[in-house]
């Protein structure tokens, strides 16, 4: 297995499972952070925390999902997407999380 850049997934300390924002680079519990997934090549975000297979992660803000829709490729290769749907709307992925997710 390669592991490279991975982050040592699925350590629980006192706080639970902490990951990094792909936007800002601040790590925060999970379970506060914004999941996002692969499904047939396109980047979805995970409410349940529940599909399988990699995970990217951001904060529930505007200005980290606004950075991670600007590093669009960062997010694909961390997903492993390799064949991202080529009609995939990055910017309109992150305008629907921005109005579902964040607090305004
Ligand atoms: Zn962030």
């Amino acid at each position: 297995m390669v592991n490279d850049q991975q982050y040592v997934g699925g350590k629980t300390e006192k706080t639970g499972p902490v990951r990094t924002c792909l936007g800002c680079g601040k790590k925060a519990p999970k379970a506060s952070l914004i999941r996002f997934a692969v499904v047939n090549g396109r980047i979805v975000v995970d409410e349940g925390y529940s599909l399988t297979g990699r995970g990217a992660y951001s904060c529930r803000q505007e200005i980290c999902l606004r950075l991670l829709a600007k590093k669009g490729k960062r997010l694909a290769r961390a997903l492993r997407c390799e064949k991202p749907d080529p009609h995939h709307d990055m910017a309109s992925l992150i305008s629907t999380t921005i109005d579902s997710f964040v607090a305004k």
